[in-house]
């Protein structure tokens, strides 16, 4: 009963577009750059597989192809693309493994966004042009959660199932980009999982239950390599779908490592003999785009001032960002900004009661806008960024006129 069952690697769908265009048309060089080749694709949505190495009609709608320069790259499982490097290391943000993932390659602007060549150049202004990624849909078939990744029939959802130490199976959910599955989709979906009892044999059926973006359910503990199936709908009404899933062992999230480590990669000794040699700092990979230290998460503080001052401190980062056009970066001061307000919550009881009227809608509200910033940083909006971000630095000045700045 495979018959339903996509399994997609990153050495499948991924790797086949840049293969089957360097047959055609070698990669050119402009001085030492190195571009990859040239492919054709289909605008169409759901015709993502269509890549061919020269011009003409898709073969599924009869759109004409449009050419773009597909790349295999090596970036942060939790944010694609914020940083990008050409081999595998470790994410300078979180520490987790990186992953390689298929993107559109092309150059832009500065001041003029709408700029998109397939080869650098120089803008109307006179400086070089920028060289950006784009994520693609199906450019990322990686688990995210350590479990076993599917992409649906449908050629559009994908999921990832995971079965936990604790004995609970969860099937997470994504869109056609690997993002997870926006809450109105996912409380759509229906599934039942059929784990075979190792005593009777017999297959029983699970229902899986939603909490938050995933579907999940205890099953207890199961003898490796554990065997089991899920029966998916994605909509109510809609074709059910198998998908196999087999454990060697129990899924374990990507680690993270310690983020002392990778503050050590920019300032590490060239020379001498180091207690980390070989690890994760050794293996660096060659960032195309410097890391901010501001990217570099801080534990939360102990005192309120403290907390204060690094709020402050995330506020002027994002400000920043803003300036700079960095966008993509903002949800990392945006979120340590949120969780500095959540910690500041559990203190409002010792404020009086008139400070603590101010200071719990401002911690909501901090929260609400940090929460935009990060989703409108990733559309890369300025004016929706702008906005958000007057409403973030009004519910943080409430915030510091409420609590004493002073223990
Ligand atoms: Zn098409
Ligand atoms: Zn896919």
């Amino acid at each position: 009963m495979l018959a339903g069952l996509l399994v997609i690697t990153a050495a499948g769908l991924i790797a086949r577009p840049a293969a089957s265009a360097q047959a055609a048309k070698p990669a050119q060089s402009r001085g030492d750059v190195e571009l990859p080749p040239v492919s054709y694709v289909c605008p169409m949505t759901g015709d993502e597989d269509v890549i061919e190495d020269h011009a003409g009609k898709c073969r599924k709608c009869g759109m004409e192809l449009v050419p773009i320069r597909l790349d295999s790259v090596w970036t942060c499982a939790t944010r694609p693309l914020l940083v990008v490097a050409s081999k595998p290391g470790k994410c300078p943000v979180d520490g987790t493994p990186l992953i390689q993932v298929t993107a559109a390659v092309s150059w832009s602007c500065k001041d003029k966004p709408s700029v998109n060549a397939l080869e650098p150049g120089t803008c109307p202004d006179g400086s070089a042009m920028i060289k950006q990624y784009a994520s693609r849909a199906h450019g990322n078939h990686n688990p995210q959660h350590g479990g076993v990744f599917f992409m649906a029939p449908d050629a559009w959802h994908h999921l990832e199932g995971t079965y936990l130490r604790s004995g609970i199976f969860r099937l997470y959910l994504y869109d056609d980009y690997t993002k997870p599955l926006p809450l109105n989709q996912a409380r759509e979906v229906s599934a039942s999982l059929f784990v075979k009892d190792a005593k009777t044999g017999k297959e029983a059926a699970i229902p899986l239950v939603r909490v938050g973006r995933s579907l999940q359910a205890p099953i207890g503990q199961h003898a490796f390599p554990a065997q089991m199936f899920a029966k998916v709908k994605f909509k109510p009404g809609g074709p059910e779908h198998r998908f196999d899933f087999g454990f060697d062992n129990y899924s374990k999230e990507p680690a993270k490592a310690p983020v002392a480590t990778l503050t050590g990669m920019a300032s590490m000794p060239a020379a001498g003999p180091s207690p980390s040699a070989g690890s994760p700092v050794a293996a660096a990979p060659e960032l195309s785009a410097g890391v901010d230290p501001a990217l570099v998460p801080l534990p939360i503080p102990e005192t309120v001032p403290e907390m204060l001052a690094q709020l402050r401190t995330r506020t002027d980062q994002i400000r920043a960002f803003i300036d700079k056009g960095s966008f993509a970066s903002i949800y990392v001061p945006a979120f340590q900004a949120k969780d500095l307000a959540l910690a500041l919550d559990e203190h409002t009881r010792e404020l009086p009661a008139e400070r603590r009227r101010i200071a719990a809608p401002a911690i909501t509200k901090l929260v609400r806008s940090a929460w935009l910033l990060d989703a409108f940083g990733d559309i890369g909006n300025k004016q929706q960024i702008s906005e958000a971000y007057v409403k973030f630095v009004e519910a943080a000045n409430d915030i510091y006129s409420s609590f004493p700045q002073r223990p």
